[in-house]
């Protein structure tokens, strides 16, 4: 069986989570146990969990990330979410510190906060993240509910970061859908910007099958462009898209069988260490 890890995972198993709507969709139970037992079956070793968003404006905390990835035995790693204000910054950095172990990344929720990419009060947590070597995950593009802000989440707004911290590997979740260009150019500029593929579909419309070989295009031709697939990482983004959906995406693009290893794990084990 092929190896799979998946970078972009949800859960909280709280009824105030956002993302339920999305699961209905999909027609997903959206627990640990589902989400265990479709890893298993379809061979996905690891996973990263995310908090997903609450109910309000607010996040699943994130040490209940944590208690969920310690009830995975071993196949779920925490990413830590970092949300724009001084206290929560200074919590995140202590989280990560005394589950320095186990936590892999960390998140920035652009287009969900009322912060750009480079407000000053992340400062501090890229100096930790860069001294970590831990890479931080970014929202980029289309977001989940109507009230987003695409300008702060338009993968554009991460090149001057990226420029001036060289150290810090950077991961555009999403590809940064529908900027699909944009995202590529950014990749073959910088050697810490990656890409991920994650919650690119949701549910089945008239035109999805359609839709998903436009975005196996998009992203076959981002990886022309970059002139490898070095820096695309696989990722579900359950429940906002099916394991079953995300995997035949990457079975649609038009890229080398040993490309889409890299896609699918070889990317991942060695950006996270794994
Ligand atoms: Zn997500």
């Amino acid at each position: 069986m092929q190896k799979i890890i998946d970078a972009h995972i949800h859960l909280s198993q709280r009824r105030d989570d956002a993302l339920i709507r999305f699961a209905r969709m999909n027609s997903l139970r959206y627990t640990l146990d589902e989400l265990m037992g479709t890893m298993q079956r379809l061979g996905i070793e690891h996973g990263l969990l995310l908090s997903p968003p609450m109910q309000g404006a607010s996040i699943l905390p994130n040490d209940e990330i944590i208690r969920l990835c310690r009830r995975s035995g071993g196949k779920l790693a925490p990413v830590i979410t970092v949300e724009p204000t001084a206290r929560e910054v200074r919590a995140a950095i202590k989280l990560a510190e005394e589950n320095k172990r186990e936590v892999r990344a960390f998140k920035v929720r652009l287009g969900y906060v009322k912060a750009s990419v480079e407000s000053p009060v992340f400062s501090g947590f890229y100096d930790y993240a860069e001294s970590q070597r831990l890479p931080v995950l970014f929202h980029t593009g289309d977001t989940a509910f109507s009230t987003g802000d695409l300008v702060r989440a338009h993968p554009l707004t991460l090149d001057g970061l990226a420029n001036k911290r060289e150290e810090m590997t950077i991961i555009l979740c999403h590809f940064g859908n529908p900027w699909f260009e944009d995202t590529a150019e950014l990749i073959y500029k910088h050697p810490n910007v990656y890409a991920d593929i994650s919650g690119l579909t949701t549910g089945q419309g008239v035109y999805a099958e359609k839709y998903s070989e436009w975005l196996a295009r998009k992203i076959s031709e981002a990886i022309y462009f970059a002139g490898n697939a070095e820096k695309v990482i696989f990722g579900t983004d359950y429940p906002v898209t099916r394991h079953s959906d995300a995997l035949a995406l990457v079975k649609k693009l038009d890229v080398d069988e040993r490309d889409k290893e890299k896609i699918l794990w070889q990317n991942a084990q060695r950006v996270f260490s794994l």
